[in-house]
């Protein structure tokens, strides 16, 4: 078990796309044990969610949880969830914009627009396969996580650079505000 450093917006290896992991190599002890220290990763920076990327591993894994976190006051809670080789499917046209942060871009928030219902394929760390349809919190974080996967950062599917903003100016100017417009 460790804390795995994080990269940050500027490392190269946040626009690289991850590479799908083998099955016969998920239940090595080193594919385990990164997977143990993605987990750790994430709570210890009360993240939402990591993957491979952010910790400089271009492996098609993601970590999701979201449980009482400090970042989220507002947000559903979602099971630890370990994401292998995903494949996302949107199930509506409809997106939604919302608040994003990423422990990649840190102390900072944007307003992303995405699909608010997503269908999420991947396997599990075992190597068993499973599907989940989400929507909403949990459809945005799906989204996010595998963008990470394919070297998308959330600001790159940002419409208006103009909500990017600070921690500290976001609590005081635009904590509560979930849409500009429409
Ligand atoms: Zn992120």
């Amino acid at each position: 078990m460790a804390i795995l450093k994080v990269a940050r917006l500027g490392h190269p290896v946040l626009r690289m796309k991850a590479q799908p992991v083998p099955m016969d190599q998920l239940r090595t002890p080193a594919v385990q044990r990164l997977i143990d220290d993605m987990i750790d990763t994430m709570h210890e920076y009360d993240g939402a969610g990591l993957a491979g990327n952010q910790v400089h591993e271009l492996a098609q894994i993601a970590v999701i949880e979201v449980e009482a976190n400090p970042r989220y006051p507002d947000a559903i809670s979602i099971p630890l969830t370990v994401v292998i080789n995903p494949a996302v499917i949107a199930l509506t046209d409809e997106m939604e914009e919302g608040w994003e942060g990423c422990l990649s871009v840190p102390d900072m928030r944007g307003m992303v627009p995405r699909y608010t219902a997503v269908r999420l394929e991947y396997h599990d760390r075992e190597g068993n396969r499973q599907e989940v349809d989400a929507k909403d919190f949990f459809a945005r974080v799906i989204q996010h996580e595998t963008d990470h996967l394919n070297g998308i950062v959330y600001v790159d599917r940002m419409r208006d650079l103009r909500t990017l903003s600070h921690i500290a100016e976001w609590n005081k100017h635009w904590l509560g505000i979930r849409e500009q417009n429409d």
